[in-house]
C-alpha cells in the first residue's frame, strides 16, 4: 500500500564550496491514496522535497522508492519514464506552453508514451478537459485564459496520463480567492476519486483541505500529522 517512501533521505547542495543541508534524516511514508499538505518557512526545504518526490532532483544519500521501484537504481532514462508515468505536476505559475493550444499542452506528457496512440491521446486530453470543465476553451491558447483557467488546464494536464501521484507546489499561490477555491474544489474532488496528492503550500486554507499535514523546518520534517496512523498500518 505504500505508494512512497523516504528512508533516512539527505540533500546537499554544494556551490563554490559552500554546503547547504536542504534536507536531512528525512523518514516519510506515504500510502495510495493520501492527501499530504507540506508547509514551512522559506527556505525550509519544501521545494526540495517536492523535487525529490517528483523525480526532478535525486537524493544525495537515503532510500527512495516510488511505486514499487527503487529510485537510486534507475539511470537518467528510466527515471524520466518513471516520472512520466506516474507523477502529474501542478505549479504556481501554471508552465503552460504558450504555443500550443489548450488540448495541445494536455496531450503534452502522453506523447513520450508509446503504449498510447495518437487518437487515444486526444481522446484522454479531451476526457481531462471536460473534468475541469475547461473543453468550451481547447482550441483557446493559454495567454488566452484567465489564471484561474490555466491553472485548471494545468490539472487537466497533470491528471490525463493517470498518475500515480500528484505533486502540487503552491498551485493557489497566482490566483485570487475564489479561483484558489476552484482550483482546491478540485483537488478534493481527485482525492475522493483515489488519487494521491502532495501539496506544498503557505495557505492555511489549502493546508486545511489535506489530511495529512506535514512541517519541515530546516531540512528536517519536525509535525507529521499521518505519522502515527502511519507506523500502525506497517
Ligand atoms: P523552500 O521550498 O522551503 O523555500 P528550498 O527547498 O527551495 O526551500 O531550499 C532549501 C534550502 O536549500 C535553501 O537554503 C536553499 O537556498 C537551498 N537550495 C535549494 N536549491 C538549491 C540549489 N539548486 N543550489 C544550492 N542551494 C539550494
Ligand atoms: P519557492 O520557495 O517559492 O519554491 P525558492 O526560491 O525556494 O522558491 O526556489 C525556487 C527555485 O530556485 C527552486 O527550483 C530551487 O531549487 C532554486 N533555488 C533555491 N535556492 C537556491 C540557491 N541558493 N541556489 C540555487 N538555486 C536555488
Amino acid at each position: 500500500n505504500h505508494l512512497i517512501e523516504l528512508n533516512n533521505i539527505k540533500k546537499v547542495f554544494v556551490s563554490d564550496d559552500v554546503e547547504t543541508h536542504a534536507l536531512t534524516d528525512i523518514h516519510l511514508v506515504i500510502n495510495k491514496g493520501e492527501y499530504v499538505s507540506i508547509s514551512g518557512p522559506s527556505g525550509c526545504g519544501k521545494s526540495t522535497l517536492l523535487s525529490i518526490l517528483g523525480l526532478l532532483d535525486t537524493a544525495t544519500s537515503g532510500l527512495h522508492k516510488l511505486a514499487g521501484h527503487v529510485v537510486g537504481d534507475l539511470d537518467n532514462k528510466s527515471r524520466a519514464l518513471v516520472r512520466n508515468k506516474e507523477i502529474g505536476f501542478i505549479f504556481q505559475s501554471f508552465n503552460l506552453i504558450s504555443e500550443l493550444t489548450v488540448v495541445e499542452n494536455i496531450e503534452l506528457p502522453l506523447t513520450y508514451r508509446k503504449d498510447i496512440d495518437k487518437k487515444t491521446r486526444r481522446a484522454l486530453a479531451e476526457a481531462a478537459l471536460k473534468k475541469v470543465d475547461m473543453s468550451h476553451r481547447s482550441t483557446h491558447y493559454p495567454s488566452q485564459l484567465s489564471g484561474g483557467q490555466q491553472q485548471r488546464v494545468a490539472v487537466a494536464r497533470a491528471i490525463v496520463g493517470a498518475p500515480s501521484l500528484i505533486l502540487a507546489d503552491e498551485p493557489t499561490g497566482n490566483l485570487d480567492s475564489k479561483n484558489a477555491k476552484l482550483v482546491m474544489d478540485l483537488l478534493d474532488t481527485l482525492h475522493e476519486e483515489g488519487a494521491t496528492i502532495c501539496m506544498v503550500t503557505h495557505d492555511p486554507r489549502g493546508a486545511q483541505r489535506a489530511r495529512r499535514v506535514i512541517e519541515v523546518f530546516d531540512g528536517r520534517i519536525i509535525a507529521d500529522s499521518g505519522a502515527r496512523t502511519q507506523t500502525t498500518e506497517v
